[in-house]
């Protein structure tokens, strides 16, 4: 039996803030019951070689949840300007043969000098928790088991624990084609224990808004304010916005504000069900990266 979402007062609402808060306590407990039988406690291992200071604060988020579920995670730091593909991959090459560590996860992006493709390929798929390696990939493309990048998994958690959103049969349409959510979701979306019928749309798509008014899922991942209009969703539609935008508003200390990709007020009246931004897809994607730390270190010690 699915467990209810969330959702407050306003049933249309789909809140990943709360969702996620119930994923992360069935991951704490699944981690107490482990370390009560004499497990050691999941080990993650995140490497940071950028610069860049909201991967610096996504890290602090990560190392922070981690630690209130009692995965024992540690970050590897590298200086942006002085790191090599070397000692990358040495680092990558020790964390595999870790028997303490379960989860690599390598923050992209990687300085322009470094391969990132070799990188994610040099990480064990077997502790590949980011689920970007291409066995992970080509297992998730062909239904076998393997890790799963963790905001299509998190989106595709967010529609089961909201029961009245049917996936079987249901016309899905995923906007966005990357590997990091379009891809994958699509993939996720057409699986034999989903059976949603599955449309990708991108930037080279020709009438957009004939598309997306078919969709019972709309699923919006490009990263443009705005793109996603009322009149683009179908009435009674469930809508999931995976975009994050920065937008001016003066109105605020920092100077910006953050949406999605939807018209949110524009697409909740003809929704079913909506998810906001902030607080929808994005609190899931943490919860389902301990979710799938958990999964590596129960695989390795079975
Ligand atoms: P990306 O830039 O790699 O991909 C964007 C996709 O959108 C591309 O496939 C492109 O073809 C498509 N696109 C661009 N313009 C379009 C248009 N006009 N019409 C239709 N399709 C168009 O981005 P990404 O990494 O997939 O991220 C997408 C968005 O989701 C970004 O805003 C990102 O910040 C956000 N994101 C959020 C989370 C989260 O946890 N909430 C996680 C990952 C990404």
């Amino acid at each position: 039996m699915p467990v209810p979402a969330a959702n407050g007062d306003d049933p249309k609402l789909i809140d990943g803030r709360a969702l996620a808060a119930t994923v992360r306590e069935e991951v704490a407990e699944a981690v107490a019951g482990r370390t009560g039988q004499g497990h050691r406690p999941p080990g993650l291992r995140v490497i940071l070689a950028n610069g860049n200071a909201a991967s610096a604060s996504y890290v602090r988020g990560k190392e922070k949840a981690a630690a209130e579920v009692g995965i024992e995670s540690q970050t590897l730091r590298f200086d942006p300007e002085e790191v090599t593909e070397d000692e990358l991959l040495s680092t990558l090459a020790r964390l595999n043969d870790a028997a303490d560590v379960d989860g690599i996860l390598v923050q992209l992006p990687l300085p322009d000098r470094i391969d990132k493709q070799k990188i994610i390929r040099a990480v064990a798929p077997d502790k590949d928790v980011d689920g970007f390696h291409p066995e992970n990939a080509g297992r998730l493309m062909t239904g076998a088991a393997g890790f799963v990048p963790a905001t299509p998994a998190g989106i595709m958690e967010m529609l089961r624990r909201t029961p009245e959103v049917e996936i079987e049969g249901a016309r899905a349409v995923v906007v966005g084609r990357s590997n990091l959510v379009g891809r994958p979701l699509a993939n996720l979306l057409l699986r034999r224990d989903a059976n949603a019928t599955v449309t990708v749309c991108h930037s080279r798509t020709r009438e957009l808004a004939a598309i997306t008014r078919r969709a019972d899922i709309l699923v919006s991942a490009v990263g443009r304010a705005g793109l996603i209009t009322g009149d683009m969703v179908k009435a009674g539609a469930c809508v999931i916005d995976v975009g994050i935008n920065r937008v001016e508003d003066d109105t605020r200390e920092r100077g910006y504000r953050l949406v999605g990709d939807v018209n949110f007020e524009a697409a909740r009246k003809r929704a079913s069900h909506i998810t906001p931004v902030p607080g929808g897809v994005g609190p899931m994607t943490i919860a389902m990266l301990l979710k799938n730390t958990l999964k590596a270190a129960e695989q390795r010690a079975s």
